[in-house]
Formats: C-alpha cells, sequence, structure tokens
C-alpha cells in the first residue's frame, strides 16, 4: 500500500451521509502535502444523497469542524439554518423556563478559540452546504445507486462486488454507511444488528400563523430552540431559518412498537393518526402556539430510533467504520458533531500513519484512533440513555420531579458539556 510513493493512496467509502462525505473532505485535508492527494470514491446507496430529515443542531464543535473543512463557507454564503445561542428548556404545563443549555460562552460570542455558538439547521441543508465543498475537490468522486453484496480483504487491498456486477478495489474501505451498515453487517462484525430503542421522533415543519400584531407572526416562547417536556414525551420547537417564519416541530416519545427500521414519510390516513397522537400527547400545553405548530405541520416523517449497543468492533485491518455504522445511538444533542468528529480524528491519524512511512500495517493507525476515540463514545452513549429516560411516559408526580431534575442535570453537566464543545480535533495531542 503506497505510504510514501509518489503514488496516491486509494480510498473507499460507503455510505454518501453526513459521515462518508465530511471524512472524505478530512482525508484530503489531512493527506501530507509531500504526498498527492488520495483518490478517494464515495459509493452511495441511493440513487442521490439524501435531503430528508428533521432539523438538527451543529453545536460549537461542530461549527469548528465545517469551518475547517471549507463547509461552513458554503452554508452561509447559503443563509441555511439559524444561529442557536441556546436550548432553553420549558414545562409544557406551565409554560415555565425551567433551565437553558447555552452556547454564548463568557462573552456572548460563543465557546472555543476561535468561539463558535450554534446553527439549527435541516439535515438537508447541511448535507447541501458539504456537497458544494466536495465538488470543490477533484479527487473526491461521488457515485450513486451503488448497492454493495459483498466485502472482501487481504494483505494487498479490499474489494467490494456491487449488485450490478461492477467490483472495485481500494486500500482502505471506509465504512460510513449508517445504523444499517453493509460493511459491519457484512464484513466487520456481522452479529452486531442494530435495536429498537423504544422512542421515535415524529416531526414536520410548520409555517408561523400570522397576527394582526407586533410582527404580524405568532408570537413563540422560545428564541431559536425550545424542548418542551411534558408527561409523555419533549417536544423540540425550533426556528431553522434566518427569517423565522417556519417552525421544525420533533416529538421524541416512548411507542412501545413498530414495524419498519427506516423512517418514513407519513402520507394522508397515516399523518393525521400520527398529528392526532401528537395532539393527544401534548394536550395541556399552557405555551398557545404548541397545538398550533402541531397542527400546522407538513411533511410529517416518523423516525424510529434505533441504536447500536455500547463499544462493539471498529475495524479489521483495512476496513474502518465511522459515524453511525460503528456507533449509532439515541440522540443526546452533538450527534452530528461527533460523526465531524470522528472523521478527522481517524484522517488525522492516518496522515500521521502517511507522514511516518514507517511500512507498519494501516492497521497502526486504526488502532491510534479507537484508542482515542473510544472513552468519548461510550460518555455518549451513556448520555443518550439519560435522553432516552427523561422521553418515557411519566405519571404526574414523575413528571414534576423530572422538572425538578432536569435544571440540576443541566447545570451539574454543563462544563462536561462546554469542554466539548471547545474541544478542537483538529489541534487535540494525538502522542503518534
Ligand atoms: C434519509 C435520512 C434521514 C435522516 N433523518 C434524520 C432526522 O430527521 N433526525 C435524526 O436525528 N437523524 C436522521 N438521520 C440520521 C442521521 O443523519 C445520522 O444519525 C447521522 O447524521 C450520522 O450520519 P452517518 O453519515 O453516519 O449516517 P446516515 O446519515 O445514516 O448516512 C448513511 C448513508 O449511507 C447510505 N447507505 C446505507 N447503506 C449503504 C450501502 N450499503 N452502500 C452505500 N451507501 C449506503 C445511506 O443512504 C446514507 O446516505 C437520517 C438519516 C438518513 C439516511
Amino acid at each position: 500500500m503506497p505510504s510514501t510513493t509518489a503514488e496516491p493512496i486509494k480510498i473507499n467509502i460507503l455510505g454518501g451521509g453526513i459521515a462518508g462525505l465530511t471524512t472524505a473532505l478530512a482525508l484530503t485535508k489531512y493527506t501530507p502535502s509531500r504526498l498527492p492527494p488520495p483518490h478517494i470514491t464515495i459509493y452511495e446507496l441511493r440513487g442521490a444523497p439524501a435531503t430528508i430529515g428533521g432539523a438538527v443542531n451543529l453545536t460549537p464543535n461542530a461549527l469548528r469542524l465545517l469551518d475547517h473543512l471549507g463547509a461552513l463557507q458554503q452554508i452561509r454564503a447559503r443563509n441555511y439554518g439559524k444561529e442557536c445561542l441556546a436550548m432553553e428548556v420549558f414545562d409544557l404545563y406551565s409554560g415555565a423556563k425551567l433551565a437553558e443549555s447555552s452556547f454564548r460562552g463568557p462573552d456572548g460570542k460563543g465557546l472555543g478559540k476561535p468561539p463558535y455558538t450554534a446553527l439549527r439547521i435541516t439535515r438537508g441543508e447541511a448535507l447541501k452546504g458539504v456537497l458544494a465543498t466536495i465538488e470543490q475537490h477533484d479527487n473526491i468522486k461521488l457515485i450513486c445507486g451503488k448497492k454493495t453484496v459483498e466485502i472482501t480483504e487481504d494483505e494487498r487491498g479490499v474489494e467490494i462486488s456491487f449488485m450490478d456486477g461492477e467490483k472495485a478495489s481500494c486500500d482502505i474501505l471506509i465504512g460510513c454507511d449508517g445504523i444499517h451498515s453493509v460493511t459491519r453487517l457484512k464484513h466487520v462484525e456481522p452479529e452486531r444488528k442494530s435495536t429498537y430503542s423504544g422512542i421515535c421522533n415524529a416531526f414536520g415543519f410548520a409555517k408561523r400563523r400570522r397576527t394582526d400584531t407586533g410582527s404580524g407572526l405568532e408570537e413563540t416562547h422560545f428564541e431559536t430552540t425550545g424542548m418542551n417536556f411534558g408527561r409523555r414525551g419533549a417536544l423540540l420547537t425550533s426556528f431553522h431559518n434566518e427569517d423565522r417564519d417556519s417552525v421544525y416541530v420533533g416529538a421524541l416519545m416512548q411507542v412501545p412498537e413498530i414495524a419498519s427500521g427506516d423512517g418514513w414519510k407519513a402520507a394522508g390516513k397515516d399523518a393525521e393518526n400520527i398529528r392526532k397522537d401528537m395532539l393527544e400527547r401534548f394536550n395541556g400545553a399552557a405555551l398557545g402556539v404548541i397545538p398550533h405548530l402541531i397542527e400546522d405541520a407538513e411533511d410529517v416523517f416518523l423516525w424510529p430510533v434505533f441504536t447500536l449497543s455500547r463499544g462493539g468492533k471498529w475495524a479489521t485491518n483495512r476496513v474502518m467504520l465511522i459515524g453511525d455504522s460503528a456507533h449509532a445511538m439515541p440522540p443526546q444533542g452533538e450527534s452530528t458533531g461527533i460523526v465531524f468528529e470522528d472523521g478527522v480524528l481517524f484522517a488525522r491519524c492516518l496522515g500521521r500513519w502517511m507522514e511516518k512511512g514507517s511500512g507498519a500495517p494501516v492497521k497502526e493507525a486504526f488502532d491510534k484512533y479507537e484508542s482515542l476515540r473510544r472513552e468519548r463514545i461510550d460518555v455518549a452513549f451513556d448520555e443518550s440513555q439519560t435522553v432516552v429516560r427523561t422521553v418515557h411516559d411519566s405519571g404526574w408526580l414523575g413528571h414534576k420531579i423530572r422538572m425538578n431534575i432536569i435544571p440540576w442535570y443541566l447545570w451539574w453537566t454543563r462544563p462536561y458539556r462546554e469542554k466539548h464543545f471547545i474541544e478542537d480535533v483538529t489541534t487535540s495531542e494525538l502522542n503518534y
């Protein structure tokens, strides 16, 4: 495998989602400048990268990495998303603001050096910004509509066989193919299957109602993003564009049984049943805008949250799992940033391995990455379990107790959260 020669290293990536695309950018960035850029081919299963989905929060660490990879400039140039200075937490029944998780930092400009706040953006717009950046790199090719049927590897390289009979070989394969990863299930660890977490995310986008007073749009109780806790789930309400004329409405809720592992866009009667269920669950809201947003939500999706077990195997000698394929977990507020960190840290380890050119197998770089990454992922996984518990159905007493605990929990975990928002994996010590 070339690590010191003039021949570029050949890297294939399965999956053109957020992990696959940002990992390709990071690998390009961290290949030592004395070597030719890597030849990267991304194979995506769908006919085109899917730009559907809800609105995600890009935390300060996520924005820092997107900036570093050149994608934040593309997002800003298109005016995508809405700056989020804090996620505010409300009790649905009293309307009281209980606490907030802030991204303002010590002087209101954000966290870290240079400071970043957060950006609430649709998954689709985030992906479009990254895709526009990919287009600027000649060494990265994106091929869509490729279904993998087999993966084999030996000491010379990795070969992927596709359904259409084509084959693709490479020095290294990176599986960025999401929770139901074929790279994992056909090659790295077939026994590690996803399981349903017991919670679903039902979401849609609602246009703000017009009124005759003030700004002409119905007032909201949240500045940018509000998390409204009820007895039967948590409802996220958030602006996601500069005009603040549309609100992302997403309910995290306990649903014991679910038929499908993939999210789907509900139509007709299904969409109306989901909306009815949401209205019932979040009934009794002191905040008048809440039922309006649920009633007005369009393009309703139901996203059953699947999860992998903690730990698991991430790599073979030449194949590495990055993002959800390695560690899908229920949402804990930082998932997208974690995926960007994976890609950048992995690319730095691989770049260092190329720089050293010691002739050691590439697994050395894989092992280094894992040793740096496992702890962070394990902690995030434990946090995600806390989130699952807070959206489980509860009685009135349980709700009251929860409403008292949440502010303490946010206060207690604030230093830990801010540490991660500030942490910069582009400069962190590799000891390699
Ligand atoms: C269509 C879609 C909508 C989503 N919507 C939401 C949402 O609303 N809220 C939320 O919290 N999370 C959502 N997610 C999940 C969220 O994007 C991921 O948890 C997170 O971004 C991790 O990114 P990832 O790239 O590791 O995985 P994903 O974002 O899941 O990306 C994996 C990519 O790999 C592709 N792929 C899958 N199998 C193969 C294969 N065999 N060969 C090649 N490519 C393959 C997929 O089509 C996808 O493009 C969504 C994922 C998808 C695919």
